[in-house]
């Protein structure tokens, strides 16, 4: 240092020695030039220890730091660095924190002489920042846990009031049928206020009668372990407190406790309104049944009357009817004296009608007699051949009085199983059927095809035919399709009854304006 130093240097000196931030000379290689109080204070060198040595040496720390050579390198060349964070080494070997600036100093000339250092301690300003941070961590933290606990404990108030609110009563119970928990619902159901249920045994809540075996069930139930609907297939009955018993349908479950024991809870419903329902439906049903029953009989009895009416009516009619058809054939043979052409046509018209009632007399017994189960067939074996002939020798004539011709197959010697007057029967019915509905011009032919052990006989006709809707109702009582023909729409639903008497089966194919054609079978002997 010079020792002419002018009066604004002694100032500037006095400055640089007060502060207490480090103020430091260095030569541009870094040997300390000055060292002020406030230096020897961050640093623990005295001014004397320091002067003259390399700066590295007295407060680098052990490894260079990259940085700081790096600023001082901008310094030389001229720059000046403000307040930058470095770490720097006390004396006495500990660290210290330091907000550095530097700035080059230059000699009157303006020439590059040294760099001018200051250094604030900021140790204590850094730990107190850490110890700032530390504790905002510590609040976050716990903070972080508080809103953890709090949202623990909404949670469990929410399910708190699930189960409080649960429509059915839930009880839990320890090993030994004290109940330790219970809901609202529990309460209303068996009468008892929650201090009374948790003061009391899960046994006062079964009926008396069931009690002794109650504590065994539980026993069983805690070791098996496993949840389950409590008395499947029983009548369950819970008890209140005011005696009084209940319905109720009863599921349990095990909770495994953190001592290792096992706690059951059992969910509660009270099914009173449900069994009486359930009660309601079956009175209802059974009495619906009994009318049921009760309308059937009567009208199997109704039926039964009727059946029985139809038959002695058709029995009685029967016989004034063979007396006129009887008396006008005489007639109509002019053996008592000729008739006059009027009182000819009037005997034939008798006689017609007659027929065309006694026909139907016949039917109405027939079906009457055939219902009630009174029509016995009399099966035996048969031509078939002359089965067919018979039927179309008997409609041959009034075919040929409508211009309708008539056919047959030849059966060969097939025979078949049937009773002979009940197969006539049902031949003539399709016959003239089939020649009824077929206008002048048109054929009716029987066909017969052998099927294994049956015969399928079919009776075919080119004549009006039939809609699908009318083919699915003609084998039913009464149905016609029109009633303008003269019928009573029986022959078809006899021949059905006699065909299936007969093990066989009737069945119809039909086009509109093209003809039917009539399928039956019959077995071969
Ligand atoms: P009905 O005595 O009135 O002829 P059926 O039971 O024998 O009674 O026949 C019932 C109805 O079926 C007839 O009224 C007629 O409408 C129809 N039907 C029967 N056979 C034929 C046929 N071959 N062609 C067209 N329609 C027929």
């Amino acid at each position: 240092m010079s020792t002419e130093i002018s009066g604004a240097e002694r100032w500037l000196a006095a400055i640089v020695e007060s502060s207490d931030d480090a103020i430091i000379g260095e030569s541009l290689e870094g040997v300390v030039t000055s060292w002020n109080r406030g230096a020897e204070h961050i640093f623990g060198y005295s001014a004397q220890e320091a002067i003259g040595r390399p700066i590295q040496s007295l407060i680098w720390p052990a490894e260079e730091d990259q940085k700081d050579t790096a600023l001082l390198r901008r310094v030389v060349r001229g720059e000046r660095i403000e307040h930058f964070d470095a770490v720097r080494r006390h004396k006495n070997g500990t660290t210290v924190l330091v907000s550095l600036s530097m700035s080059p100093i230059r000699d009157s000339g303006g020439r590059l002489i040294g760099v001018a250092k200051i250094a604030r301690d900021i140790t204590s300003r850094v730990a107190l920042e850490q110890s700032l941070i530390a504790s905002s961590d510590q609040v976050r933290a716990l903070t972080d846990q508080e809103a953890r606990a709090r949202a623990a404990s909404l949670a469990n108030q929410r399910f708190r009031e699930l189960i409080e609110n649960a429509p059915d009563g839930i009880l839990q119970v320890d090993s030994t049928g004290r109940i330790i928990l219970s809901n609202r619902t529990a309460e209303t159901l068996f009468g008892y206020t929650s201090d009374e249920l948790l003061r009391g045994r899960v046994d006062d809540l079964v009926p008396e009668a069931h009690r002794r075996g109650h504590a065994e069930h539980r026993a069983n139930f805690a070791k098996a372990g496993v949840a389950r609907p409590m008395g499947l297939g029983l009548d369950l009955y819970a008890r209140r407190k005011d005696g009084s018993e209940f319905p109720v349908e009863i599921s349990l479950s095990p909770v495994k406790t953190e001592a290792g024991g096992v706690h059951v809870t059992a969910v509660i419903r009270d099914v009173t309104e449900r069994k009486r329902t359930e009660e309601q439906v079956r009175t209802l049903q059974e009495s619906y049944m009994a009318e049921l029953k009760a309308r059937q009989k009567e009208a199997e009895r109704l039926n039964h009357l009727k059946d029985e009416f139809l038959a002695s009516v058709s029995h009685e009619l029967r016989t004034p009817l063979h007396t006129i058809l009887g008396f006008t054939d005489l007639l109509g043979e002019e053996l008592e004296g000729p008739l006059n052409d009027t009182q000819r046509e009037f005997v034939r018209h008798i006689h017609r009608d007659s027929e065309h009632l006694l026909g139907l007399i016949n039917d109405v017994l027939d079906l009457s007699r055939i219902e009630t189960g009174q029509l016995r067939l009399h099966a035996e074996s048969l031509s078939l051949r002359e089965a067919i002939f018979e039927a179309v020798s008997g409609i041959k004539s009034h075919a040929e009085a409508r211009s309708v011709d008539i056919d047959s197959d030849d059966p060969g010697d097939l025979h078949v199983i049937a009773d002979p007057v009940r197969l006539r029967q049902i031949l003539y019915n399709l016959l003239s059927n089939a020649v009824k509905f077929t206008a002048a011009g048109g054929k009716v032919t029987v066909k017969v095809r052998r099927q294994g052990a049956a015969v399928r006989i079919t009776v075919a006709d080119t004549g009006i035919g039939m809609s699908r809707e009318d083919q699915a109702q003609i084998f039913e009582r009464f149905y016609q399709v029109t009633h303008k023909t003269g019928g009573a729409g029986l022959g078809l639903a006899i021949c059905k009854q006699l065909v299936e008497m007969q093990g066989g089966s009737i069945s119809v194919e039909s086009e509109l304006g093209i003809g039917s054609q009539f399928h039956f079978e019959l077995p071969l002997t």
